[in-house]
């Protein structure tokens, strides 16, 4: 095809990106981002600002090479049929999406022009993708089915030739938008390599799976979400980084959690619209206490969001992701679970608020982790005793006396649990009374 239009959006990396092996006999190729315009104003403006940090960054890699890299926030088929009319595009090349709304895209954008989706941002792909057909129900399953099978391939050597790019597009990035050089120094490629490479040789590696519970501090956990989420590193290279080398119990386990990630790519793309419902999968999800629209669900939800639950250890983890856009895998475990079965709100109102705030967002990962907690993916659902939970992961009442130095001051050690007043009342459920601290 000789006059291309390659969409990079959450491909920001030169290595292992397939989607820029543009061969020599291309007459004209285009590098663009095309940010969904409601997403955008919708995300927090750290993640706005982190997202156009990346962008800039790898515009600079790509200028670099003399490619111009050029860059809309809009309303995806509306632009991608103005783009391809105006330079004549003959063929999209982008990376296989896992979201029914960008599956459809894809599907209308076929009706113009062809199109060639890669999955460059999963482990399985090629002859290692898995049979939708019979899509195994649970993580485990599918890791004992595949993970023997996998043996990444080498990452993609760089066959990029820039002479087929075209430029003299628009700046980088067009919004409003500060950028912040911090996160681009963290999540960029260069900075999210060097990162992962240092943790690699660290000794907070090898304590990987004792720490990996942890719910704040630096290196308790690999960090890789933000970088897998923007595709500022390659999976597949992570993946054949631990394979290389040691395999001690926390490689291991390093590997099962990026199987989660793998799982629910696949998932998404087995089951669309689905992981989306409110009663889930297979229609038997609880439906939530209080109907979406009424007012206690209304400030129920308020409460939560802004860490205003009168449960410490609830508060203290959504007020750790209000400054800095990020949460343990306990906290969005426990976070989720309160909110759905205590609050007793529409478990998609939290997918969306973390869909909003979280710097790793990920479509699979955060709705598919939204919905195994709610009941409304493929198992039973996931409900978490939250006083048992705040004893077992934060016994000395670290983390929420760093987070809420003046709630319970009075008190000290693990009794800075227990629920405290808040608008009126004081949380309270019979199944915490055994853990009261
Ligand atoms: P590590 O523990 O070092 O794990 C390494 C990598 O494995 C992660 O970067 C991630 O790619 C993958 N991984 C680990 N656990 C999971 C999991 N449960 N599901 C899928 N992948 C996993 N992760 C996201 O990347 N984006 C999201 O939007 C997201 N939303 C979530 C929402 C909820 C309600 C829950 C319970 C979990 C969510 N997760 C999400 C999964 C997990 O919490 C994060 O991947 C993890 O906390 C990121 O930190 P890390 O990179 O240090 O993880």
């Amino acid at each position: 095809m000789s006059r291309q239009l390659l969409l990079l959006n959450e491909t920001l990396r030169l290595q292992d990106n397939p989607l820029l092996n543009v061969p020599k006999s291309t007459d004209s190729a285009y590098a663009v981002i095309l940010l969904n315009q409601h997403q955008f104003e919708q995300s927090s403006p750290k993640r706005q600002a982190l997202q156009a940090a990346l962008i800039a960054d790898f515009a600079k890699q790509l200028a670099a090479r003399g490619i111009q890299l050029h860059c809309y926030i809009a309303e995806p088929w509306q632009q991608l049929q103005k783009l391809i009319k105006a330079w004549q595009i003959e063929l999209v090349v982008a990376a296989t999406p896992c979201a029914i709304d960008e599956v459809r895209l894809f599907d209308k954008v076929s009706s113009l022009c062809k199109v060639q989706l890669l999955d460059c941002n999963s482990l399985l792909d090629g002859q290692l993708a898995p049979d939708y057909q019979r899509f195994p129900k649970s993580c485990s399953q599918f890791r004992s089915q595949r993970e023997p099978e996998l043996l990444v391939s080498a990452p993609i050597a760089d066959r990029c030739c820039p002479s087929a790019f075209i430029g003299n597009g628009c700046s980088p990035f067009t919004s409003q938008t500060e950028t912040n050089e911090q996160f681009a120094a963290e999540y960029s490629s260069e900075g999210a390599s060097k990162r992962w490479q240092n943790y690699l040789q660290s000794r907070a590696f090898s304590a990987y799976l004792q720490t990996r519970n942890q719910l704040y501090g630096a290196d308790y956990a690999s960090f890789l979400s933000v970088a897998l989420a923007f595709g500022t590193l390659s999976v597949r290279q992570c993946w054949q980084d631990l394979q290389q080398g040691p395999q001690h119990p926390s490689a291991v386990w390093l590997k099962q959690e990026l199987f989660w990630r793998e799982y629910f790519r696949h998932y998404f793309r087995v089951h669309g619209a689905a992981c989306f419902a409110e009663a889930g999968l297979a229609r038997r999800a609880p439906l939530p206490k209080f109907p979406k629209g009424s007012s206690t669900a209304r400030e129920n939800f308020r409460r939560w969001q802004q860490g205003e639950t009168g449960v410490p250890f609830i508060d203290a983890n959504m007020r750790l992701l209000a400054n800095t856009g990020l949460m343990s895998n306990r906290g969005r475990q426990n976070v989720a679970s309160y909110l759905v079965f205590e609050l007793g709100v529409d478990w998609r109102l939290g997918a969306t608020f973390f869909e909003q705030q979280l710097l790793d967002f990920d479509v699979a990962s955060n709705w598919g982790n939204w919905a195994y907690i709610a009941g409304a993916g493929e198992g039973p659902a996931r409900h978490f005793n939250v006083m048992k939970q705040s004893l077992q992961y934060d016994k000395d009442a670290e983390f929420v006396s760093l987070l809420l130095p003046d709630i319970n001051s009075t008190l000290t050690g693990p009794a800075k649990h227990r629920p405290y007043p808040i608008h009126g009342s004081t949380p309270w459920q019979e199944s915490w009374a055994p853990y009261l601290p």
